[in-house]
């Protein structure tokens, strides 16, 4: 894990999830936690023997590789956890995630694991959208919804840490069909992270980037590609079940799915793709012979 310095301000530890750092007026601002305490226990040391400050950790999402390390963080220091509303309810109730997952379903013992289920934190202060005053430091907080259900980014210093709100080109490649849990918002986001007139950004999964709207477009093309597969199928098919239309995505995205955990994160990825075309009335649901049907409606 190393530390890469963006600006006086500005910096993040590198790692398959980054976390970002702010110091400003004396205090340390983590973004984010990582998946486990051994993942926080490098910063601190880094923090530490560079005499740099911790006094505030941002979770951007209730995702565990954001924030597994945040139990750690907050026994051992004294910090200011601060999450969006939303997002601090499973935060503080993380076996939510496998719930959800498992479609309300109580988990099977196998769903409670750290990737699916991060150690349960406090969350001290819930914040929104907009301009924010913490002890003194402002922020810039934006909503990028989509990936998560309330998920923030967050500038300062003209730097964007935009959690994964986008992914780096090479997490797009690995992941092949990237978690979301809303298609219409996850694009309203990737838009409007466009739009922003920042430096640079730093997403959860990649590599700071001045120019990171290319970037973005790609990750637009990119669940633009998979809703048109979605379309062409259930057109071409006229009807399929669910377990048809996922299948198909899946093998078409050439997806690796070894295990429950990762099965049911696909699943509701694929969920997401399916919504928005009964949401924007290009097909619907059926119930037929006890199997969810996805019916064309074009
Ligand atoms: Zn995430």
């Amino acid at each position: 894990m190393e530390y890469k310095k963006i600006s006086d301000h500005c910096g993040y530890y590198q790692a398959a999830v980054n976390i970002g750092y702010i110091h400003a007026d004396g205090k340390g601002f983590l973004i984010d936690a990582g998946l486990e305490a051994a993942a926080a226990k490098k910063v601190v040391k880094h923090l530490q023997s560079n005499n740099l400050p911790l006094t505030h950790l941002f979770i951007t999402h209730a995702h565990s590789d954001h924030f597994g390390g945040a139990r750690y963080l907050k026994e051992n220091f004294q910090i200011i956890v601060i999450a969006p509303d939303l997002e601090a309810a499973i935060i503080e109730n993380p076996v939510l995630e496998p719930i959800y997952l498992f479609q309300g379903t109580y988990p099977v013992q196998e769903l409670r694991n750290k990737f699916l289920e991060a150690p349960s934190v406090s969350v001290d202060r819930k914040i929104q959208a907009g301009t924010e005053t913490i002890d003194g430091v402002s922020f810039q907080i934006h909503s990028f919804p989509g990936h998560s259900y309330q998920q923030i980014g967050i500038e300062f210093d003209s730097i964007l840490f935009a959690a994964d709100a986008y992914f780096g080109v090479e997490a797009l490649y690995k992941h092949k069909i990237p978690f979301i849990v809303d298609y219409k918002k996850t694009l309203e986001s990737l838009a409007a992270l466009s739009l922003l007139r920042v430096k640079g950004s730093v997403p959860g999964h990649g590599s700071y980037e001045e120019s990171y709207q290319e970037t973005v477009q790609i990750n637009i093309e990119w669940h633009q590609q998979i809703l048109k597969l979605t379309e062409e199928f259930v057109k071409q098919q006229g009807a399929c079940s669910f377990e048809a239309l996922f299948a198909y995505l899946c093998r078409q995205k050439d997806v690796n799915i070894p295990h429950l955990s990762s099965f049911l994160l696909f699943r509701t990825a694929v969920g997401a793709y399916i919504a928005q075309l009964i949401e924007s009335e290009r097909a619907i649901f059926k119930i037929e012979d006890y199997q969810l049907i996805i019916r064309a409606n074009m």
